[in-house]
């Protein structure tokens, strides 16, 4: 893979590439966008770019045409754009993550820890290896902790030469601005709906790719995992089923319930549009109408938004290591006193 594989981030790309063409890669940055859309995959394939024995350059061609009063005018038109080759032996070091001056740092239990970062301050204190540029990379980054984010505020205010830190954040604004505001921002946005589409289109049937070029909410990430209808089936039975009993089960196997916030919220969207509107054709959930109306029948519109809205503050907060079972209950509570015996 390599940076023209990249679909739907163009702009964010195009940013990227001027940096190289131009000699001007920043030594931080930090890639901001919702998760799932294709942030880590251009972070790895530009330092695959920086650093590939074979790069693929700009070419730009000049086309000579008459204009209408007979001049002639040169335009320049860019046929190929900088990239990797994805063949040469950095590349294909970079993509096994074996390179010696390309670090990938994401959270353990939830948080990047200060050691973590001293040990990459010590290998990064070296020239690179292969001579070209030290690439870290830092997943996750509202992850780091406050020692950890203080220690990484040292490399940015001294970065080394010829290094490049790339953080990526889908909450860059839990990210200490001291850090933010010596990094160059790249954003990325959700891929439009026919763009998720076409990616699914040889994969699912038609009915299957609108469902999930609508439930992935534009993340290809999402839309690629195979089993986004049988997950988000499992989670809405989740969801109806925390509205009347404590869900001690969904405790199990989750690292963390931001995932399950972000498809209640998904959910509370479609209870609310068809409370607010009565348009069914409105619904991102449309094969689960009939449910969707039952659980809307049962609440005013103005408490769905309330407990919208108050659900979507709870999962901000779950960053800052909420006691999960606390969690569960406070919002079992809040979902029975909105749609009580709606089920
Ligand atoms: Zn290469």
């Amino acid at each position: 893979m390599a940076l023209k594989d990249i679909i739907g981030q163009e702009r964010a790309i195009e940013i990227l590439r001027g940096c190289i063409k131009r000699n001007r890669v920043a030594h931080a940055y930090i890639f901001a966008g919702d998760e799932g859309i294709g942030k880590k995959l251009t972070a790895i394939n530009f330092a695959k770019a920086l650093n590939c024995q074979k790069p693929v350059t700009s070419n730009e061609l000049q086309v000579t045409s008459k204009n209408k009063d007979s001049s002639l005018v040169t335009r320049h038109s860019s046929l190929i754009e900088i990239d990797c080759c994805d063949e040469c032996s950095s590349c294909i070091k970079i993509n096994k993550s074996i390179h010696p001056d390309f670090f990938f740092i994401a959270p353990e239990n939830g948080e990047i820890k200060v050691d973590v970062i001293r040990k990459l301050q010590e290998s990064i204190s070296y020239k690179a290896f292969e001579g070209g540029w030290k690439v870290i990379i830092i997943d996750e980054a509202e992850t780091l902790n406050q020692s950890a984010a203080n220690a990484c505020l040292k490399t940015l205010e001294e970065p080394p030469e010829q290094t490049i830190l790339i953080l990526i954040s889908s909450m860059s604004g839990l990210i200490p601005k001291t850090i933010l505001s010596r990094c160059q921002r790249v954003n990325f946005s959700p891929l439009p709906f026919d763009k998720i589409g076409k990616l699914l289109e040889n994969k699912f049937s038609a009915g299957e790719t609108m469902l999930i070029s609508m439930l992935s909410g534009g993340r290809p990430g999402w839309a690629l995992s195979n089993n986004l209808i049988e997950k988000r089936d499992n989670l809405f039975n989740e969801f109806k089923n925390l509205i009347n009993t404590i869900g001690e089960d969904l405790l199990d196997g989750k690292d963390s319930l931001e995932e399950w916030f972000e498809w209640v919220h998904l959910w509370l969207r479609d209870i609310a549009v068809l409370k607010a509107t009565g348009d069914t054709t409105l619904l991102i959930n449309q094969d689960k109408e009939r449910e969707i109306r039952d659980i809307s029948n049962k609440a005013a519109l103005s408490d769905i938004l309330k407990l919208s809205n108050t659900l979507y503050n709870i999962k901000n907060l779950l960053r800052f290591n909420l006691n999960k079972k606390i969690t569960l209950n406070h919002t079992h509570f809040l979902l029975k006193e909105t749609f009580a015996d709606s089920l």
